[in-house]
């Protein structure tokens, strides 16, 4: 009995080692497939194992969303483009499927009165931004997708996930004033308001108040209160409100003796009269009568006509001091010619004359005297690129009526100080602007 037991233990034990050599022998045959995600959590991946050669495999590649499959690639080789792959065995490889973020479509659009920048890919997962351009005379109001307002930021930035179309709105800038914005002159007629974008955004409309002759402008009222006693004031084109510019009568009162006082259609000057007038050496006086400046303004005149000289260029004086009598003859003499309005296009009003001043000189001497040729001669070239060097700037530059009241005056020049004058140049405003805003 035993030993038949033992037997059996024998032959179980033999059968068992015989089944183990097998597995041993045939293991050796076996190949390893591997398989791999790339990027790992892109998708998902199937069928990798150990497998016998002439075996067939069959590897599946599942995308995860946002992504899609490109390839199965082996090396730098690709092998192949189902998602499903078939081979038979031949020997252990790593098989790799390759998946990209998924491409959607963004479309964009300006819907009239501007343009769309674009920036990124439109692929899954990655930022991509919109930036909306709006035209001159155009302000950028938001971003509207599927008929709803989603950004009123100008740069709309967000991650791809999905199919997008977008259009950027805009509306001319003129819209505003009158409609979101309403804009009131008190008193009725006293001046006129202008409007303009802030900058790029449009979100900001920046109001100009300009007064009629005979009116200066004091202060922005909005919601019935004070604001502002900036001639600028800005406003949120989204907001609506009441923006009311209040002028009053008359003129503001300057001090002639200040270099910086702003001297322009809603100041006045009265009859100042400058304390220290010189003479103009001959040389530089283009008439056969006196002429005259303040001490100061005289003595960096000549150093100007020294430079000058030394690069060939002769500076002449056609006008310089003039008096409030004068201003008056001239003016009135003008106005019988061109009518009043226009008059004051070119020649200010008695009291309102910079040259009353006795810092201001209008070049000439030339053919082109009082032209807007004055600005091609010499003189003019040269005073452009100069002047400011010694203190003088141009008081009426080119496409600045607007905001002077007067037209282009490349032959005259004031003396405000070699430091503001630097200052100017570097600066886009216009004298008149800068002189305002040195006062505030
Ligand atoms: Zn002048």
């Amino acid at each position: 009995m035993l030993k038949n037991v033992m037997k059996v233990l024998i032959v179980l034990v033999v059968f068992l080692l015989l089944f183990y050599a097998v597995e041993i022998i045939t293991g050796l045959d076996a190949h390893e497939i591997k398989v791999l995600s790339e990027p790992r959590e892109a998708g998902h991946v199937g069928g990798g194992g150990r497998y016998k050669a002439g075996d067939e495999v069959e590897l599946k590649a599942s995308p995860r969303d946002g992504y899609e499959f490109s390839g199965w690639l082996k090396g730098d080789r690709l092998v192949g483009e189902e998602k499903m792959y078939t081979f038979k065995v031949e020997k252990s490889k790593t098989l790799r499927a390759d998946f990209q973020p998924r491409r959607y479509s963004v479309d964009y659009r300006g819907g009239g009165g501007g343009e769309v920048e674009s920036r990124g890919e439109p692929r899954h997962g990655e930022t991509m931004s919109l930036i909306a351009v709006p035209a001159d005379g155009y302000v950028f109001m938001g971003w509207v997708e599927n008929g709803e307002e989603i950004s009123s930021e100008v740069e709309y930035e967000f991650t791809v996930q999905g199919d997008r179309s977008l259009e950027a709105t805009f509306r001319p800038v003129d819209d505003f004033v009158g409609e979101n914005i309403k804009t009131v002159v008190a008193p009725a007629h006293a001046g006129e308001i202008k409007g303009e974008a802030h900058d790029i955004s449009g979100r900001k409309l920046v109001l100009t108040a300009h007064p009629e002759f005979g009116y200066r402008f004091d202060h922005w009222e909005a919601e019935g209160e004070e604001v502002s006693r900036n001639r600028s004031y800005t406003v949120g084109t989204g907001e609506e409100k009441e923006v009311v510019a209040r002028f009053e009568e008359g003129f503001e009162k300057v001090d002639g003796d200040d270099l910086l006082a702003p001297v322009n259609k809603e100041t006045y000057l009265g009859r100042y009269a400058p304390p220290d007038l010189k003479e103009l050496p001959e040389e530089i006086n283009a008439r056969d009568y006196t002429m005259h400046l303040r001490e100061e303004a005289l003595e960096h005149l000549m150093n100007m006509y020294e430079e000058a000289k030394e690069d060939g260029v002769t500076l002449q004086v056609a006008s310089a001091y003039r008096c409030y009598d004068t201003q008056k003859t001239i003016f009135n003499r003008n106005a019988e010619e061109h009518g009043e309005e226009e008059a004051n296009r070119f020649s200010a009003r008695p009291g309102q004359s910079e040259h009353q001043l006795g810092t201001t000189v209008d070049f000439g001497g030339t053919e082109y005297d009082f032209s807007d040729e004055f600005a091609k001669t010499s003189q003019g070239e040269w005073l452009k690129e100069n002047a400011y060097r010694f203190g003088f700037v141009k008081s009426y530059p080119e496409d600045s009526e607007d905001i002077t009241g007067y037209i282009y005056e490349p032959w005259h020049y004031r003396y405000i100080g070699k430091d503001r004058a630097v200052e100017l140049q570097e600066t886009e405003k216009v004298l008149t602007e800068f002189l305002e805003a040195k006062r505030r």
